[in-house]
């Protein structure tokens, strides 16, 4: 049986946790007597207690995140009570910070802030050693990057067969946008690249296909974001995938021309632009540089077969929907495949706080902290804004309807006001936006676009049917009215153009 089990609960089975992984890598001589343990958040907190304790540890160590604390603190309150004794050390982003009044550090024995790789062996080996036990919160000094243990070997053959393998170059990044927790991360360090590379060689001899690299700023030091390009494409294969963040307004030539060597959808750059309004990006502290932005989407878009996953946050400081809009609809002509609208979090340690007073900034009291309503957005509005990325999320984003969402704003100026039309029509007909079965979606896009937007019965139907059969295992698309709606239409279009010669047009 393991003295000390570290484990944590993901979102869902694809993820791993890289966390734990780094830790148990960095037990030194303990590692023999730790073992892991994932669960995910929706399992039963009375089951995951029970296989906990099944294992008889010690020592029991959470990776606790915005995603797991509600949960965690359920399963560590149950842990306490069964066993008292059973010690656990808690650590991770969401108890980093702001740990004085959070039910979840004053269930816990120990919290170790920071990044815990090397401490939480520390910690462990004076407790098992029955050492003087420190003090409840420790807060871990920066680690040496080159001298952790790598993680790698941990991922077992399941974990390179089903779920997501995250890998890291370097930690930290140099900018400061308020509301995220990376700025507080300066400066950045470096893995040594060598032994990074090393290790990647393993992973693809052990047939790893798909990297999911979490560096903050993935092409911020040209040389190795070159040199590791570089070495996927010399050992390109069939099914390969690579994730990176990136900073949108930094391509460099040379980069350019090694991303365009890359074949189509083999490259996913996630690009935070979160903001194109000048004044709120000062608010939040953010540089960006827009028109350099611009032409790097447009090169990748045009020149090359990466896949764009892009970021814009509503509830920013000092930004209104108007504002948010003119963006979207900026960031829709650039063309990236997917548009992730994601509403402000207040992430625990970040000084996006400053503003709460000047911009009456409110964010829910309970995880993910999201924001409920500002100065320049009522909480009417920001709702409205919910339901406009979740419904982006389920028409847009899933690839589902590229076609008819052309259609949907066809030579309107502005897709946002057009797509948040659609949105507030959808919500007031269906009254959910979670368990929306694709075949109810594709009916209400038809009845919409008939409806509201006027569009040709005809054309709505073969738009709809081509994006439907884009996935040729689907069954028959079947739109209900699509007779009625078509002769409504042409009955329409006969009635205009009476009218216009009734009117000597
Ligand atoms: S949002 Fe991106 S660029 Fe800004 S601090 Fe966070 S990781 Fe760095």
């Amino acid at each position: 049986m393991p003295d000390i089990v570290l484990a944590t609960l993901n979102a869902k089975y694809i993820h791993s946790s890289f966390g734990l992984r780094y830790l148990r890598a960095n037990l030194g001589e303990l590692r023999d007597r730790a073992c892991m343990a994932e669960f995910v958040i929706n399992q039963q907190p009375l089951e995951i207690v029970e296989a906990l304790l099944a294992r008889e540890p010690l020592i029991i160590g959470f990776g606790v995140y915005i995603w797991n604390v509600e949960q965690t603190t359920e399963v560590v309150a149950l842990l306490k009570r069964i066993r008292p004794e059973l010690i656990v050390i808690l650590g991770g982003p969401e108890v980093s910070y702001e740990t004085e009044g959070q039910e979840i550090v004053a269930l816990a024995d120990h919290v170790i802030t920071g990044e815990a790789d090397v401490k939480f062996a520390e910690v462990c080996r004076t407790i098992l050693g029955g050492g003087v036990r420190p003090t409840k919160i420790i807060s871990a000094e920066l680690p040496t990057l080159p001298q952790l243990a790598p993680p790698y070997e941990l991922y077992t053959d399941e974990d390179l067969k089903n779920r997501v393998i995250y890998v890291e170059a370097s930690r930290g990044c140099p900018f400061t946008c308020e509301f995220c927790l990376s700025s507080l991360d300066i400066p950045v360090r470096a893995f040594p690249t060598d032994a990074f590379l090393a290790s990647m060689q393993r992973l693809l001899d052990r047939g790893a296909t798909q990297f999911k690299f979490v560096d903050r700023t993935f092409n911020l030091h040209l040389p190795t974001s070159m040199g590791i390009l570089q070495f996927f494409l010399d050992r390109w294969r069939e099914g390969l995938f690579l994730h990176f963040e990136m900073v949108p307004d930094r391509l460099p030539q040379q980069l350019r021309a090694l991303i365009q060597k890359f074949p189509p959808g083999a490259v996913q750059f996630e690009v935070g632009i979160q903001t194109f309004d000048d004044a709120t990006s000062k608010n939040i502290s953010r540089r960006q540089n827009l028109a350099r932005l611009e032409d790097n989407f447009r090169f990748l878009r045009e020149e090359t077969g990466v896949h764009i996953h892009a970021d814009l946050i509503v509830g920013l400081p000092g930004e209104g929907i108007e504002s948010f809009g003119r963006g979207f609809d900026r960031l829709v002509h650039l063309g990236p495949q997917e548009i992730q609208v994601g509403i402000l979090k207040r992430l625990r340690g970040t000084p996006i706080v400053r503003h709460d007073d000047e911009f009456r900034m409110i964010y829910a009291p309970h995880p993910p902290y999201e924001i409920l309503s500002t100065r320049d957005i009522p909480f009417a509005d920001m709702q409205r804004m919910r339901r406009f990325a979740r419904y982006w999320d389920i028409v847009s984003n899933s690839g589902n309807f590229t076609a008819t969402l052309k259609l949907l704003w066809r030579d309107a100026d502005s897709p946002f006001v057009e797509f948040l039309r659609f949105s507030d029509w959808l919500h007031a007909r269906l009254r959910r936006t979670h368990q929306i079965a694709l075949h109810v979606i594709a009916q209400a896009l038809f009845d919409f676009l008939i409806e509201e937007q006027l569009v040709d019965g005809e054309i709505a139907a073969a738009t709809l049917e081509t994006d439907w059969h884009r996935t040729p295992s689907r069954e028959g698309l079947n739109l209900r009215g699509r007779t009625s709606a078509v002769e409504k239409t042409a009955v329409s279009r006969l009635s205009r153009r009476q009218t216009r010669h009734a009117q000597g047009g």
